[in-house]
């Protein structure tokens, strides 16, 4: 039976799980309208390279959680496959919308503002909050080199946590990755400090420390914790213009009453942002504390084979945030049309499609006995029940029940909507 479960670190979002991430994603995708992101989609795979290129061959992501295919392989027995023939599906939606901002040929077109929601797959250990299938939305504001744009992207972040009733449950951190000069100074540092302690390093620690050691930063390994307490800060080494940027963003931020903490430990796990990096994070999820988290990427589009963009963006898993929020309201109540005996069924098919059409969720009644049938109305929720028999036939009526109150009353079938859309 075990092919019967969903594969491990996937779920299904049975009607009242959807309801709910549903409800964090429409919340979302109106505020996000408000600051005038406009919604698009990318395929859900797209070529391995594409995210090579852009989360780096070292990131996590790319070594150890990627879904990938080679189509090319699997169909003619090629092992040499190249890698443009490789697919994987999507572990984030970034690069998806760079790629798409390259090759739809916007850039003509900025500042390109770009909503997005949908599934990502990342193979990684399944547990509470972290599935291999989950679900994110997200903003990207492209070409935009000014600190507004960072500002604007986090501002629509807190707006839409405070929109599901989250502003006392998260807490806005923030740090500064610099420019890229200040990025390779601090670079030379943070070598300099782990060379001297490679010896207690994790082993995928001093593999990043020739690789990308920005990382190390960013390690959950407790030894590699400990060191990287005392490791130098990036503030020391950020030249004059990243210190204004980060200076601006956060006066736009104090300006907007947006509360912020800085965490200088915050570096995001992929290889292109700069500048601004921030995560909403939450104490009340365990260890999958953060649940949206973005930044600024200036050399993304570029590294892609775009012309140089800037831009920021972020990214928020829906899973976690449902979790967190109140139930959502319930679904609407049906009126259930009940036919009472034979002749009654075709009327009560063209009562029940006639509400349908005026906007009304109505079900019908199909089998068993007038108990049974009003036993499931109730089950249903439904707001009321519409009983059609022979006498109700014979005056082109239905008697309304009120399901709530227990009240009856013969209603005509013409003057039926206007007299529904009065219950409460
Ligand atoms: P974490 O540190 O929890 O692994 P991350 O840095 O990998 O997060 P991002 O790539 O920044 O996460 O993705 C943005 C958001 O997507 C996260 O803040 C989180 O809410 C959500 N998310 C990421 N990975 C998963 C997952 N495997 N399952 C559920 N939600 C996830
Ligand atoms: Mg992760």
């Amino acid at each position: 039976m075990s092919s019967l479960q969903p594969v491990r670190g996937t779920h299904d979002l049975l009607p009242d799980a959807m309801r709910r991430h549903r409800a964090v994603v429409d919340c979302a995708r109106e505020i996000a309208a408000r600051y005038g992101f406009q919604e698009m989609a990318t395929p859900i795979f797209e070529f391995t390279e594409v995210f090579k290129r852009t989360l780096g061959d070292t990131s996590d992501i790319v070594t150890k959680e990627m879904y990938t295919f080679a189509p090319g392989a699997a169909r003619d027995q090629d092992t040499r496959a190249a890698d443009g023939d490789s697919i994987t599906l999507r572990p984030e939606n970034t690069a998806g919308v760079a790629r798409a901002f390259i090759s739809g040929g916007l850039a003509q077109q900025v500042p390109m503002k770009a909503f997005y929601a949908g599934p990502m797959f990342r193979r990684e250990r399944p547990q509470k909050g972290r599935q291999r299938q989950f679900h994110q939305f997200g903003v990207e504001l492209i070409g935009v080199p000014q600190p507004q744009a960072d500002i604007e992207v986090i501002a629509c972040g807190a707006q839409i946590l405070e929109a599901l009733g989250l502003q006392d449950a998260v807490v806005l951190e923030l740090n500064t990755l610099g420019d890229p000069d200040s990025r390779a100074t601090y670079r030379e540092a943070l070598v300099s400090y782990f060379s001297d302690h490679r010896d207690s390093l994790s082993e995928d620690s001093r593999e990043r420390l020739t690789r990308n050691p920005l990382r190390i930063l960013d390690s959950k390994d407790e030894g590699d914790r400990r060191l990287v307490a005392d490791a130098p800060l990036f503030e020391r080494y950020l030249n004059p213009e990243s210190q204004d940027f980060f200076a601006a963003v956060r006066a736009g931020l104090d300006g907007l009453g947006i509360a912020y903490r800085l965490n200088p430990r915050l570096v995001r796990g992929l290889d292109y942002y700069c500048h601004t990096a921030f995560e909403f994070t939450t104490d009340r999820l365990g260890a999958q504390s953060a649940v949206m988290a973005g930044g600024r990427y200036d050399g993304l589009i570029k590294t892609m084979g775009g012309p140089q963009t800037p831009g920021v963006g972020w990214a928020a898993g829906v899973e976690r945030l449902a979790m967190l929020t109140a139930e959502p309201a319930p679904a609407p109540r049906p009126i259930v049309v009940v036919p009472v005996g034979e002749a009654a069924g075709a009327t009560a098919l063209k009562v029940t499609q006639g509400l349908r059409h005026a906007g009304f969720v109505a079900e019908l009644g199909y089998s068993g006995n007038l108990k049974k049938r009003l036993q499931r109305a109730d089950k249903m929720n439904a707001r009321a029940a519409l009983l059609l028999g022979d006498e109700e036939l014979a005056a082109d009526s239905a008697t309304l029940r009120d399901l709530d109150s227990g009240e009856q009353e013969l209603v005509s079938l013409k003057t039926l909507t206007e007299r529904l859309s009065r219950l409460a």
